[in-house]
């Protein structure tokens, strides 16, 4: 009964084609909806790709579908690192996740797999001594993750409800309802939309051109070689300061003459001998071939002036966006939309909704500490679904049950809103 359901998915399968003679059959690599072993998500992944990847034929397709309703301990929204440790750890404390990944979709940045899915080499992710390619390391989580039973659906999850528990989240005619929510839909870099920026082949993306500078920086064709860092923020001036480990020279190129980054990382930067300043110029196209990668960008100063300024390498550093829009007027977010989280939890300030990952962590966004925190929401969510108390970004802690341990530890808040004192009970001595 299965076979013909498995073929069909294989022949929808999609080959992602990388750099340098890399290339991965994503979907067969990681027999994507072989593993699903309820015919509900079956039948509801073979429609979320009919609707995903067939947009005509799904259509027609969706609308003979009756709706349907999942219902969940653990749900996880993500596949990058944070999303499928936090399925490891929740599959092997048999809570049986849910992890819901969004499609392959390029304009929107999106990939089974997250943002190592457009990286090559991996040389900093602990216990792979030769380093390993982004996407190998992805199959490789993903293979963990389904080892231990979790369930995985490909849908773009449209709307959240998360005002009440079960939380509801809301795919077309599919609605999930879930006890706990992980929410490790991570970060997307900026990009400036100029000509040459695009992904090979339409561009030089991943060939001569990155948003990461601790994931491409130490590659080959960087080193020893004069490069183009485009932004005036903190993380500009940390991609720059990176790249003079390797290569020869390093030009910011900044739109106005201010730069917005802190004063601390301004100076490290102004201090370092191979950076240079390119002041009120934008870069408006970057230039080169397939075969030569990135030879020049043309820049814009503000009189309107263009020129070509030779390079070898642009790395665009505007900012990340963190993919929290679905969220919005939900959760608490800071001014830039990343997700905001207990100082020793992953608990944003919904009771059972986890954040992990970089779209909770403007700061390190690393895989290894993405994974860390996925690690951790797992652990909360298991702590949560076992009555036990969860700490909150306001300090208290929160059980299932709806009661909060004040901060000092001292009362316990009932859903009521009656207190009760926090006191060990001792049992009378004989
Ligand atoms: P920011 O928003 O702080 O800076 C973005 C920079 O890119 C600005 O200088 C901006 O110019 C420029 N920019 C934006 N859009 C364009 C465009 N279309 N064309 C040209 N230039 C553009 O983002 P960051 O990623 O630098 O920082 C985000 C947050 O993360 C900050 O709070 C930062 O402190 C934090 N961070 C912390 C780090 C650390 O502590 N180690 C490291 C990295 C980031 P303009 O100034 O003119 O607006």
């Amino acid at each position: 009964m299965w076979e013909p359901l498995i073929g069909c998915v294989g022949a929808f399968s999609l080959t992602i084609k990388l750099g340098a003679g890399s290339r991965i059959d994503y979907f067969s690599a990681c027999s994507y909806t072989i593993r699903i072993t309820e015919k509900a998500i079956l039948s509801c992944t073979l429609r979320t790709i009919f609707i995903t990847k067939f947009s005509t034929l799904g259509k027609g397709f969706t609308k003979q579908m009756s709706p349907q309703t999942l219902h969940r301990d653990v749900v996880i929204l993500g596949s990058g690192p944070a999303g499928l440790t936090a399925a490891i750890y929740t599959a092997r404390a048999n809570l049986k996740p849910l992890l819901i990944d969004a499609p392959v979709d390029a304009a929107k940045q999106t990939a089974p797999g997250g943002q190592l899915m457009i990286t090559t080499d991996v040389e900093n992710y602990p216990g792979f001594s030769e380093g390993i390619q982004g996407p190998d390391l992805m199959v490789e989580f993903r293979k963990q993750a389904e080892r231990f039973g979790t369930e995985f659906l490909e849908a773009w999850v449209d709307e959240v409800d998360l005002s009440e528990r079960p939380f509801k989240l809301y795919s077309g005619d599919l609605t999930v309802v879930t006890q706990t929510l992980i929410i490790a839909t991570g970060a997307s870099a900026k990009w400036l939309g100029i000509p040459g920026e695009a992904k090979v082949p339409e561009g030089l993306g991943g060939n001569g051109v990155s948003a990461c500078a601790t994931c491409d920086g130490p590659l080959p064709a960087f080193r020893n070689r004069s490069l183009v860092v485009i932004g005036g923020g903190d993380t500009a001036m940390e991609e720059a300061t990176f790249l003079t480990r390797y290569a020869s020279r390093v030009y910011v190129v900044h739109r106005r003459d201010k730069l917005r980054a802190s004063k601390i990382m301004q100076d490290k930067a102004f201090a370092n001998e191979k950076i240079e300043f390119i002041w009120n110029s934008a870069v408006t196209e970057i230039l080169g071939t397939p075969e030569d990668g990135v030879t020049g960008v043309r820049l814009r100063d503000q009189n309107g002036h263009d020129r070509i300024f030779p390079t070898s390498g642009v790395f665009v550093a505007i900012g990340h966006k963190p993919n929290t829009e679905l969220f919005k007027g939900q959760l608490d977010m800071d001014e830039v939309g990343y997700l905001k989280t207990s100082g020793h939890s992953t608990a944003t300030n919904i009771p059972g909704v986890f954040a992990a990952g970089d779209v909770q962590d403007s700061v390190y966004r690393q895989a290894v500490s993405a994974a860390g925190t996925g690690c951790m929401a797992a652990i909360d969510a298991e702590r949560f679904l076992d009555h036990l108390p969860v700490a909150m970004p306001g300090g208290d802690e929160v059980t299932i049950e709806g009661e909060h341990i004040t901060p000092d530890h001292t009362a316990i808040i009932e859903p009521d809103g009656s207190m009760i004192p926090n006191k060990v009970e001792l049992a009378a001595e004989d």
